[in-house]
């Protein structure tokens, strides 16, 4: 009842000349209607990728979104900006975010709360730090990060969010979770969100991050509670993309 989600995180990465490489490329692999997929490139390249997807299934999503509308915000991009390109996705959250720009986790409700607003599905990324993991608290960081969005939202709003765990010592280290590891956490997301309705457990989607790649995709995909990926650095690369693609 879950369709995959594999995102692609572009995070501040590629050009006019990789989004049309993709558009094509993607559009040829023919992909299965049974995963979902998304491209997340910079917001510069949105209006490019909503032309170089159109008549493909691919979706668009954002990396960030100001929790205003509109107004003297030099620099910023609002939800209803991304809603007007085609966007259906937007990262909040994400760990270079919490820790480069210092967005907590009302910053980060703040954002999910606008994109909800202009129609967009947040995907809501939680994780822990290997100090955390370390200490034995990655349970209670990431079950008290999902709290802090959805005790904040109500019923409707909630089935809207994808969660993605994402532990940060995995994050472009090369360093993945194992199998196992990642599993036993999603499980506990999946677990926590019991507590706000059943039907929201099973029908939420929680996506793994952190250096999943090629090569490790199908053996993560292939845990009960993993229902997709957020892909940064092996989203760059087409053939690799595509593979991971196909082995959700
Ligand atoms: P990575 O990034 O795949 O390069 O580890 C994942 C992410 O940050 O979303």
């Amino acid at each position: 009842m879950r369709k995959p989600l594999i995102a692609g995180n572009w995070k501040m990465n590629g050009s006019l000349a990789l989004v049309e490489q993709f558009g094509r490329a993607l559009a040829d692999a023919r992909l299965s209607s049974s995963v979902e997929v998304a491209v997340i490139p910079p917001s510069p390249y949105l209006a490019a990728a909503q032309a170089a997807f159109d008549g493909t299934t691919v979706v668009l999503g954002a990396q960030t979104v100001n929790p205003e509308a509109a107004g003297a915000y030099t620099g910023e991009v609002s939800a209803p900006m991304l809603a007007e390109f085609g966007v259906h996705y937007v990262l909040v959250g994400h760990s270079e975010r919490r820790s480069l720009y210092q967005e907590d986790d009302m910053a980060v409700l703040a954002r999910a709360r606008a994109a909800l607003e202009a129609g967009l599905m947040p995907i809501l990324c939680v994780g822990e730090t290997l100090d955390e993991r370390d200490a034995g608290r990655t349970e209670v960081v990431v079950l008290q990060q999902v709290k802090a969005v959805f005790d904040a939202l109500d019923a409707r709003q909630r089935r809207r969010l994808v969660i993605a765990y994402e532990p940060v010592w995995a994050i472009g280290t090369g360093r993945t979770a194992t199998p196992e590891q990642a599993q036993a956490v999603h499980a506990a997301i999946r677990a926590c969100l019991v507590a706000y309705d059943e039907k929201l457990a099973a029908s939420s989607r929680l996506i793994y991050g952190g250096s999943m790649k090629r090569e490790n995709a199908a053996e993560l995909l292939a845990q009960p509670d993993i229902d997709g990926g957020l892909i940064g650095g092996a989203s760059l690369k087409v053939d690799d993309f595509i593979a991971i693609c196909q082995s959700a």
